[in-house]
């Protein structure tokens, strides 16, 4: 599968059943190319941002910390069950996806 630019990701709308779902399966395929790439960061499915975000948290802070790079914005205290988390974790998350990507020359 090929990886699409994280920077898609910003304009998904809340509450979008279909979009939700691509992105949860193109999220998670980035984050085994990231820690791939990165080298020694396990692979965790991640099928539910929901209740997952302790567990993509300690991803994207893996990622960072193994990177050398600073780290990422806590996401985990953005609730996605309210429109206006939803908005700005989506626009925070994927400058942040983008930025991981630039590190890691995926
Ligand atoms: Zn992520």
């Amino acid at each position: 599968m090929p990886l699409i630019s994280p920077l898609l990701w910003q304009g998904l709308p809340f509450k979008h059943a279909d979009g939700e779902m691509d992105f949860l399966g193109m999220h998670d395929h980035w984050h085994a190319a990231l820690g791939k790439a990165a080298g020694g960061i396990p692979e965790f499915r991640l099928d539910n941002l929901k209740d997952m975000g302790e567990i993509h948290q300690r991803l994207h802070d893996e990622l960072t910390q193994t990177l050398g790079i600073e780290p990422s914005p806590d996401f985990s205290l953005f609730d996605l069950n309210q429109s206006q988390g939803w908005t700005l974790f989506m626009q925070l998350h994927s400058i942040e996806h983008e930025r991981l990507r630039a590190a890691t020359g995926l």
